[in-house]
C-alpha cells in the first residue's frame, strides 16, 4: 500500500517499472513511480511539458496568419 503525496489517498496497486505514470484515483494528480519496493510516488512533471507544446502551436498559428495577410497584397 502506498499513498498519494498530494492528498495522501491510499493507492493499492502494484507497479513494475520505475517512471510509470499513474493518476491518483482521489485527486486525479499525475504521479510518477519513483520506487517499487516499497512503492513510492512523486508528482509527475508532465504538465509543464504540455504547456510548452501548446505555446509552440500558438506561435506557429500566428505566423501563418501574418503570411496570409502578405499574400493578399
Ligand atoms: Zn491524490
Amino acid at each position: 500500500m502506498s499513498y498519494c503525496p498530494e492528498c495522501e489517498a491510499a493507492i493499492d496497486e502494484e507497479f513494475e517499472d520505475l517512471g510509470e505514470i499513474v493518476s491518483c484515483p482521489e485527486c486525479g494528480v499525475e504521479l510518477e513511480v519513483i520506487s517499487i519496493d516499497p512503492v513510492e510516488f512523486d508528482l509527475a512533471p508532465i504538465d509543464d511539458e504540455d504547456s510548452e507544446d501548446e505555446d509552440w502551436d500558438e506561435d506557429e498559428e500566428s505566423h501563418d496568419e501574418e503570411y496570409d495577410k502578405e499574400d493578399d497584397y
